[in-house]
Protein backbone atom coordinates (compact mmCIF):
# COMPACT_ATOMS: atom_id res chain seq x y z
CA UNK A 1 0.00 0.00 0.00
CA UNK A 2 3.26 2.33 0.23
CA UNK A 3 5.12 1.32 -2.55
CA UNK A 4 7.92 3.75 -3.28
CA UNK A 5 6.87 6.36 -0.62
CA UNK A 6 9.38 7.43 2.07
CA UNK A 7 8.03 8.46 5.73
CA UNK A 8 10.00 9.37 8.81
CA UNK A 9 8.05 8.21 12.13
CA UNK A 10 9.48 10.31 14.94
CA UNK A 11 8.96 8.34 18.23
CA UNK A 12 9.76 5.27 16.27
CA UNK A 13 11.90 3.09 18.44
CA UNK A 14 9.33 1.23 20.26
CA UNK A 15 5.72 0.98 21.36
CA UNK A 16 3.20 2.31 19.04
CA UNK A 17 5.54 4.25 16.70
CA UNK A 18 7.84 0.66 15.99
CA UNK A 19 4.50 -0.65 15.31
CA UNK A 20 3.67 1.73 12.88
CA UNK A 21 7.47 1.65 11.21
CA UNK A 22 7.03 -2.21 10.70
CA UNK A 23 3.56 -1.79 9.04
CA UNK A 24 4.82 0.93 6.85
CA UNK A 25 8.03 -1.51 6.03
CA UNK A 26 5.58 -4.44 5.68
CA UNK A 27 4.12 -2.20 2.84
CA UNK A 28 6.79 -1.46 0.99
CA UNK A 29 8.14 1.92 2.08
CA UNK A 30 11.60 3.35 2.78
CA UNK A 31 11.19 4.21 6.45
CA UNK A 32 13.31 6.87 8.88
CA UNK A 33 12.26 6.27 12.60
CA UNK A 34 13.61 9.18 14.44
CA UNK A 35 13.91 8.27 18.49
CA UNK A 36 15.70 10.61 20.98
CA UNK A 37 18.67 8.94 21.16
CA UNK A 38 20.67 7.44 18.12
CA UNK A 39 21.78 4.27 20.33
CA UNK A 40 18.10 3.24 20.50
CA UNK A 41 17.50 4.42 16.78
CA UNK A 42 19.92 2.01 16.01
CA UNK A 43 18.85 -0.99 18.11
CA UNK A 44 15.63 -0.36 16.39
CA UNK A 45 17.07 -0.49 13.02
CA UNK A 46 18.90 -3.92 14.02
CA UNK A 47 15.34 -5.57 15.51
CA UNK A 48 13.86 -4.69 12.12
CA UNK A 49 16.56 -5.60 9.56
CA UNK A 50 16.27 -8.88 11.69
CA UNK A 51 12.79 -9.36 11.05
CA UNK A 52 13.52 -9.43 7.34
CA UNK A 53 17.12 -7.98 6.18
CA UNK A 54 15.66 -6.28 2.59
CA UNK A 55 13.08 -3.74 4.86
CA UNK A 56 14.74 -0.15 3.39
CA UNK A 57 14.95 1.19 7.10
CA UNK A 58 17.19 3.96 8.41
CA UNK A 59 17.41 5.53 12.11
CA UNK A 60 18.21 8.87 13.68
CA UNK A 61 18.46 10.58 17.37
CA UNK A 62 17.06 14.09 16.58
CA UNK A 63 16.22 16.32 19.42
CA UNK A 64 12.55 17.43 18.16
CA UNK A 65 12.68 20.21 20.01
CA UNK A 66 15.48 22.04 18.00
CA UNK A 67 13.82 23.27 14.63
CA UNK A 68 17.16 23.69 12.91
CA UNK A 69 18.29 20.26 13.61
CA UNK A 70 15.18 19.15 11.92
CA UNK A 71 14.94 21.34 9.05
CA UNK A 72 18.75 20.18 8.61
CA UNK A 73 17.91 16.48 9.25
CA UNK A 74 14.21 16.55 7.00
CA UNK A 75 15.85 17.91 4.08
CA UNK A 76 19.13 15.40 4.41
CA UNK A 77 16.40 12.36 4.14
CA UNK A 78 14.47 13.97 1.46
CA UNK A 79 18.06 14.23 -0.24
CA UNK A 80 19.53 11.13 0.67
CA UNK A 81 15.78 9.42 -0.61
CA UNK A 82 14.28 11.71 -3.17
CA UNK A 83 11.31 12.56 -1.27
CA UNK A 84 9.44 12.98 2.06
CA UNK A 85 5.95 11.69 1.52
CA UNK A 86 4.68 10.74 4.91
CA UNK A 87 5.71 12.37 7.90
CA UNK A 88 4.17 10.83 11.67
CA UNK A 89 4.39 13.09 14.22
CA UNK A 90 3.98 10.67 16.83
CA UNK A 91 7.06 11.02 19.87
CA UNK A 92 5.56 12.01 23.04
CA UNK A 93 5.17 12.12 26.51
CA UNK A 94 2.69 11.93 28.96
CA UNK A 95 2.35 12.93 32.77
CA UNK A 96 -0.69 11.99 35.72
CA UNK A 97 0.63 14.88 38.45
CA UNK A 98 -2.91 16.46 40.10
CA UNK A 99 -2.38 20.15 39.40
CA UNK A 100 -1.80 21.01 42.89
CA UNK A 101 1.70 19.53 42.43
CA UNK A 102 2.57 19.89 38.54
CA UNK A 103 5.65 22.18 38.23
CA UNK A 104 5.42 25.16 35.30
CA UNK A 105 8.45 23.43 33.77
CA UNK A 106 7.06 20.11 33.46
CA UNK A 107 3.85 21.53 31.88
CA UNK A 108 6.11 23.29 29.45
CA UNK A 109 8.22 20.15 28.64
CA UNK A 110 5.09 17.96 27.80
CA UNK A 111 3.76 20.98 25.43
CA UNK A 112 7.37 21.75 24.19
CA UNK A 113 7.02 17.84 22.96
CA UNK A 114 3.71 17.23 22.21
CA UNK A 115 3.03 20.18 20.61
CA UNK A 116 5.80 22.75 19.54
CA UNK A 117 7.91 19.98 18.24
CA UNK A 118 4.83 18.51 16.25
CA UNK A 119 4.51 22.20 14.52
CA UNK A 120 8.31 21.91 14.45
CA UNK A 121 8.20 19.00 12.00
CA UNK A 122 5.51 19.25 10.18
CA UNK A 123 6.44 22.96 9.32
CA UNK A 124 9.28 21.31 7.43
CA UNK A 125 7.54 18.86 6.02
CA UNK A 126 5.21 20.83 4.19
CA UNK A 127 7.73 22.76 2.90
CA UNK A 128 9.73 19.92 1.57
CA UNK A 129 6.28 18.06 0.11
CA UNK A 130 4.56 21.27 -1.77
CA UNK A 131 7.09 21.99 -4.30
CA UNK A 132 6.69 17.74 -4.67
CA UNK A 133 3.23 18.07 -5.37
CA UNK A 134 1.75 16.44 -1.95
CA UNK A 135 2.25 14.57 0.89
CA UNK A 136 0.67 13.25 4.27
CA UNK A 137 1.41 14.39 7.91
CA UNK A 138 -0.19 11.84 10.49
CA UNK A 139 -0.41 13.03 13.93
CA UNK A 140 -0.85 10.83 17.34
CA UNK A 141 -3.66 12.42 19.58
CA UNK A 142 -4.93 10.09 22.41
CA UNK A 143 -8.50 8.88 23.98
CA UNK A 144 -8.00 11.87 25.99
CA UNK A 145 -8.15 14.74 23.51
CA UNK A 146 -11.89 13.93 23.74
CA UNK A 147 -12.69 13.85 27.19
CA UNK A 148 -9.52 15.30 29.07
CA UNK A 149 -8.40 13.22 32.06
CA UNK A 150 -9.22 13.31 35.95
CA UNK A 151 -5.49 14.00 37.16
CA UNK A 152 -2.97 15.17 34.79
CA UNK A 153 -4.03 18.15 32.86
CA UNK A 154 -0.48 18.59 30.82
CA UNK A 155 -1.40 15.48 28.51
CA UNK A 156 -4.82 16.21 27.72
CA UNK A 157 -4.35 20.12 26.90
CA UNK A 158 -1.56 19.11 24.38
CA UNK A 159 -3.62 16.56 22.75
CA UNK A 160 -6.13 19.09 22.18
CA UNK A 161 -3.51 20.99 20.29
CA UNK A 162 -2.59 18.02 18.63
CA UNK A 163 -6.23 18.03 17.27
CA UNK A 164 -6.49 21.41 16.73
CA UNK A 165 -3.19 21.64 14.79
CA UNK A 166 -4.44 18.96 12.76
CA UNK A 167 -8.09 20.21 11.64
CA UNK A 168 -6.19 24.04 11.05
CA UNK A 169 -2.92 22.67 8.99
CA UNK A 170 -5.64 20.18 6.86
CA UNK A 171 -7.61 23.76 5.82
CA UNK A 172 -4.68 25.62 4.85
CA UNK A 173 -2.49 22.12 3.17
CA UNK A 174 -5.38 20.63 1.28
CA UNK A 175 -4.81 23.41 -1.98
CA UNK A 176 -1.05 21.73 -1.51
CA UNK A 177 -2.20 18.45 -1.98
CA UNK A 178 -1.48 17.70 1.25
CA UNK A 179 -3.59 15.35 3.42
CA UNK A 180 -3.46 16.00 7.46
CA UNK A 181 -4.84 13.74 9.63
CA UNK A 182 -4.63 12.01 13.27
CA UNK A 183 -5.35 9.05 15.16
CA UNK A 184 -6.41 8.83 18.84
CA UNK A 185 -5.47 5.45 20.19
CA UNK A 186 -7.04 4.64 23.47
CA UNK A 187 -5.07 2.39 26.17
CA UNK A 188 -2.52 0.87 23.98
CA UNK A 189 -0.67 -2.68 24.72
CA UNK A 190 2.47 -0.81 25.29
CA UNK A 191 5.66 -0.99 27.50
CA UNK A 192 3.72 1.48 30.19
CA UNK A 193 0.47 -0.42 30.50
CA UNK A 194 2.73 -3.81 30.44
CA UNK A 195 3.72 -2.58 33.50
CA UNK A 196 0.29 -2.07 35.35
CA UNK A 197 -0.45 -4.48 37.94
CA UNK A 198 -3.89 -6.62 37.38
CA UNK A 199 -5.83 -4.24 40.32
CA UNK A 200 -5.14 -1.77 37.78
CA UNK A 201 -5.73 -2.82 34.50
CA UNK A 202 -8.86 -5.04 34.85
CA UNK A 203 -11.27 -2.52 36.17
CA UNK A 204 -9.55 -0.30 33.25
CA UNK A 205 -10.56 -2.94 30.11
CA UNK A 206 -14.14 -3.73 32.36
CA UNK A 207 -14.60 0.16 30.88
CA UNK A 208 -13.87 -0.83 27.26
CA UNK A 209 -16.66 -1.68 25.43
CA UNK A 210 -14.20 -3.91 22.96
CA UNK A 211 -13.17 -5.65 26.26
CA UNK A 212 -9.52 -5.29 26.28
CA UNK A 213 -6.39 -2.51 25.65
CA UNK A 214 -5.70 -2.11 22.41
CA UNK A 215 -2.46 -3.66 20.74
CA UNK A 216 0.09 -1.12 18.83
CA UNK A 217 -0.91 -3.24 15.69
CA UNK A 218 -4.63 -1.81 15.93
CA UNK A 219 -3.03 1.82 16.14
CA UNK A 220 -0.59 1.01 13.05
CA UNK A 221 -3.27 -0.49 10.52
CA UNK A 222 -5.19 2.97 11.48
CA UNK A 223 -2.33 4.63 10.83
CA UNK A 224 -1.72 2.65 7.08
CA UNK A 225 -4.61 3.57 5.91
CA UNK A 226 -4.46 7.43 6.55
CA UNK A 227 -0.75 7.36 4.79
CA UNK A 228 -2.20 5.18 1.93
CA UNK A 229 -4.13 6.33 -1.31
CA UNK A 230 -7.12 4.72 0.21
CA UNK A 231 -7.57 7.44 2.50
CA UNK A 232 -7.05 9.96 -0.68
CA UNK A 233 -10.32 12.22 0.51
CA UNK A 234 -10.21 11.55 4.35
CA UNK A 235 -8.23 15.07 5.94
CA UNK A 236 -8.69 17.01 8.87
CA UNK A 237 -10.06 13.95 10.44
CA UNK A 238 -9.25 12.75 13.81
CA UNK A 239 -9.98 8.85 13.87
CA UNK A 240 -10.15 6.87 17.15
CA UNK A 241 -8.45 3.75 17.96
CA UNK A 242 -10.00 2.77 21.36
CA UNK A 243 -12.18 0.21 20.97
CA UNK A 244 -15.07 2.37 21.98
CA UNK A 245 -13.53 3.43 25.77
CA UNK A 246 -14.08 7.53 24.67
CA UNK A 247 -17.61 6.73 25.31
P1 LIG B 1 6.52 5.06 24.30
O1 LIG B 1 6.93 5.76 25.56
O2 LIG B 1 6.55 3.58 24.25
O3 LIG B 1 7.35 5.64 23.07
C1 LIG B 1 7.56 7.03 22.96
C2 LIG B 1 8.47 7.33 21.80
O4 LIG B 1 8.71 8.73 21.80
C3 LIG B 1 9.81 6.64 21.89
O5 LIG B 1 10.19 6.18 20.60
C4 LIG B 1 10.76 7.74 22.35
O6 LIG B 1 12.07 7.61 21.81
C5 LIG B 1 10.09 8.98 21.78
N1 LIG B 1 10.42 10.16 22.58
C6 LIG B 1 10.09 10.36 23.89
N2 LIG B 1 10.61 11.54 24.29
C7 LIG B 1 11.25 12.07 23.21
C8 LIG B 1 11.97 13.28 22.97
N3 LIG B 1 12.16 14.19 23.93
N4 LIG B 1 12.48 13.50 21.74
C9 LIG B 1 12.31 12.60 20.77
N5 LIG B 1 11.62 11.45 20.91
C10 LIG B 1 11.11 11.20 22.13
O7 LIG B 1 5.08 5.63 23.99
P2 LIG B 1 3.82 5.07 23.22
O8 LIG B 1 2.88 4.58 24.26
O9 LIG B 1 4.18 4.21 22.08
O10 LIG B 1 3.25 6.47 22.71
C11 LIG B 1 3.47 6.97 21.41
C12 LIG B 1 2.42 8.04 21.15
O11 LIG B 1 1.13 7.50 21.37
C13 LIG B 1 2.54 9.26 22.08
O12 LIG B 1 2.28 10.44 21.34
C14 LIG B 1 1.45 9.01 23.11
O13 LIG B 1 0.97 10.21 23.66
C15 LIG B 1 0.40 8.34 22.25
N6 LIG B 1 -0.59 7.52 22.96
C16 LIG B 1 -0.23 6.40 23.65
C17 LIG B 1 -1.21 5.64 24.29
C18 LIG B 1 -0.88 4.39 25.06
O14 LIG B 1 -1.76 3.85 25.76
N7 LIG B 1 0.32 3.84 24.97
C19 LIG B 1 -2.54 6.05 24.24
C20 LIG B 1 -2.87 7.20 23.52
C21 LIG B 1 -1.88 7.93 22.88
Amino acid sequence: MLKGKVAVVTGGTRGIGFAIVKKYLENGATVVLCGSRQETADKAVKELKEINPNYNVGGIGLDLNNPEEVEKQFNRIKDQYGSLDILVNNAGISQRESIYDLKPEEFDNILELNVNAMFYCSQVAAKIMKPQGGGVILNTSSMVSIYGQSTGVGYPTSKFAVNGMTKSLARELGKDNIRVNAVAPGVTNTDMVKALPDEIIKPLIATIPLGRVGEPEDVANAFLYLASDMASYVTGEILSVDGAARS
